[in-house]
């Protein structure tokens, strides 16, 4: 595997919306990032890339669902930078946008079936992978772990540059789905208290969210519950809030992660979590190609 000198940028802009009730919001696309690999996945993937490389791999393993933001960015940066990708996969073999993208994209494929999945988190799950791909590193689900953070906290220098595009002499938080917490471990790291750093939860809070941070950095965050009854649980309310919030925004939202993030924002504020004139730092995470197993 070659270096990595691609960074790209993300471009920060201010939110307009009728219910921001005073509270300054500025996005921050990751979205925008490039045509194909997309989101916090990138940031998430520099630091295991720089790893793998450092370790002498030819290419990289990694494993997620039929929809996966990950495996999707991993698959796209293979094929963008020449090195051979494998994907382990949840469920049996189906045919998603998702998936048709990796097979384009050259990632190879192993379905593992529910059972084969969830024993992921083994200590022996890797052994057979390593021994038939020696020369692939092995990346952890959704590029998570302290490499996944540390390739986050570049984001908070491209904020702290475009500030002044903004008017803004500075910030008083972020605010982001979490779904491992890894992306908000990454900016909390790097803040080093500077900043509180908001993580609205995608998956309920028996999935390890808190562990997850708690095993990077141990304070400067807070999480807030966002998940609406379950990881991929899309109900009216959520869609009808999307729809009304890309119309008038014209921000592409998809309902898993960054329309989640949003209402729970938007509750928060009707709540007076954040006084009039706060200024807040949305994270954009990305994710809109996996929008296309929902509209389909
Ligand atoms: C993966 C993902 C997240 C969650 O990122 P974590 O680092 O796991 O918390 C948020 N938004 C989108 C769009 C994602 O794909």
């Amino acid at each position: 595997m070659g270096p990595f000198d691609w960074l790209p940028h993300a471009p920060l802009e201010l939110l307009q919306l009728d219910w921001l009730n005073g509270v300054e919001v500025a996005v921050l696309r990751l979205d925008c990032i490039d045509p194909l690999i997309s989101g916090n996945k990138w940031f998430k993937l520099t630091q295991h890339l720089a790893d793998a490389q450092a370790a002498g791999a030819r290419g990289v393993i990694s494993l997620g669902g039929a929809h996966s933001n990950h495996l999707h960015a991993l698959a796209a940066a293979g094929k963008r930078f020449g090195f051979p990708t494998v994907g382990l996969l949840r469920g049996h073999p189906q045919d998603t946008p998702t998936v048709l993208d990796l097979k384009a994209f050259g990632m190879q494929l192993h379905w593992l079936g529910y059972g084969g999945y969830r024993a992921r988190h083994a200590a022996d799950f890797w052994l057979p992978w390593h021994a038939q791909y020696p020369q692939l590193y092995p990346v952890p689900e959704g590029g998570g772990g302290m490499a996944g953070a540390l390739g986050c906290a570049v984001l908070v220098d491209q904020v702290r540059a475009q500030l002044n595009t903004l008017g803004w002499a500075d910030y008083d938080a972020w605010w982001l789905a979490a779904g491992t917490g890894t992306t908000l471990a990454g900016l909390t790291l790097a803040e080093a208290g500077a900043h509180a750093v908001f993580g609205a939860m995608a998956v309920p809070d028996d999935h390890g969210v808190a562990q997850n941070v708690q095993a990077i950095v141990q304070q400067g965050y807070e999480l807030v519950d966002a998940s609406r009854g379950g990881f991929a649980k899309v109900d009216p309310l959520l869609l009808e809030f999307m729809h009304a919030t890309e119309q008038a925004s014209g921000l592409p939202l998809e309902p898993l992660y960054t329309a989640k993030a949003l209402l729970a924002l938007k509750q928060q504020l009707e709540a007076g979590r954040f006084p009039p004139g706060t200024r807040l730092i949305f994270v954009h995470t990305g994710g809109l190609q996996g929008r296309r197993g929902f509209t389909a």
